[in-house]
């Protein structure tokens, strides 16, 4: 099957000033030469600590910022060299949903002109068939049509959520790209919009990438997983098999320290020590060689390449690559 999006090679390198030395510029590595495709229907999960390059990589694939190198091809045509014409078209099939329902959303304006914007710059239909599609929407996503007249800061933060998802649809895309979706709101209210979203999938036959740092959502949700370190895919493989055949240490480390509700379990519970280091400058040869508990004299030297370990499961890791007797 042919893949719907590809990422190949894909990085954002941003220049930071230096205050003293000679060379005037560091390199901030926030992406770093990411490649995965994404298939029609799926959800691919995307995780990793707060700045691994999780919300970056979502800016690359919307074309919102351009990047320093890479392509991201969209039905096969890379999104970074497409006509105004192409480019609008893949906006309308490519929509995002943020973590923050409190600050995506303009609070002085109704929920029917926060929903129907979209059609409005997108010049489709009419001021009547517009706020038609806006009751279909806010039924979808499980909203009372009465509610289009409310201003957004009348709603609780799920509800805001509610409001993001509807105007993300309003255009019919194909994928939506969720970035932390549910973080912001309560651990209650989570489980709802997750639910939410899968029904809608099924509904509408969308495919979706779910950015999270959350490992329980991300095991929820996600047919595949992808997980970054320091503006890498470190691993990436099918969910079931991640979470119960993981290879990278960083992955292991993750999955050992998602929360358990029993408290004798608390004293078996191994966490990722030490913080993740700086993108400027990050360590020499694997980036997490300084956090890892199996690393090898070659780990500080050279940076692993990803490789298939087994059908559809690639990791980054020297000890899955002959370099390890080097
Ligand atoms: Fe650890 Fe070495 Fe593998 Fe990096 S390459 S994860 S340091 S064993």
């Amino acid at each position: 099957m042919e893949p719907l999006m590809s990422v190949r090679n894909l990085k954002m390198h941003y220049p930071i000033k230096k205050v003293d030395s000679f060379t005037k510029y560091d390199l901030l590595k926030a992406v770093d030469g990411i490649n995965f495709d994404l298939f029609e229907g799926e959800t691919l999960g995307l995780v990793g600590e707060s700045g691994c390059g999780k919300s970056t990589t979502r800016k690359l694939l919307l074309y919102v910022e351009e990047p320093t190198e890479g392509k991201v091809y969209y039905q096969g045509s890379n999104i970074f060299e497409m006509s105004k014409a192409e480019l609008k078209k893949f906006r309308r099939n490519v929509q995002t949903v943020y973590q923050d329902p409190y600050s995506s959303l303009n609070p002085k304006w109704k929920v029917v002109k926060l929903v129907s914007e979209p059609m409005v710059i997108h010049k489709i239909g009419n001021r009547k068939s517009r706020a038609e599609k806006v009751k279909e929407l806010m039924s979808l996503v499980g909203l009372r049509e009465e509610y289009a007249d409310s201003f957004s800061h009348e709603f609780s933060g799920g509800q805001r959520q509610r409001i993001s998802i509807a105007r993300a649809l309003a255009l019919d895309p194909r994928v939506i790209i969720a970035d932390e979706p549910v973080s912001a709101l309560d651990v209650s209210i989570q489980a709802q919009v997750i639910n939410l979203f899968e029904d809608l999938k099924k509904q509408l036959n969308l495919t979706y990438i779910f950015i999270s740092h959350d490992l329980n959502v991300i095991k929820h949700i996600s047919d595949r997983v992808a997980v970054m370190y320091l503006g890498k895919i470190v691993e990436l493989a099918g969910k079931d098999e991640l979470f119960e055949d993981a290879k990278h240490p960083y992955t292991k480390a993750l999955i050992r320290s998602i929360p358990i509700p029993d408290p004798e379990m608390d004293a078996k519970l191994a966490s990722l020590e030490g913080e993740i280091p700086s993108p400027i400058n990050p360590p020499t040869g694997c980036a997490f060689h300084p956090r890892c508990p199996e690393v090898m004299d070659i780990c500080r030297r050279v940076s692993p390449e990803i490789l298939p370990v087994a059908k559809s499961h690639e990791v980054s890791c020297h000890l899955y690559t002959n370099d390890s007797m080097a």
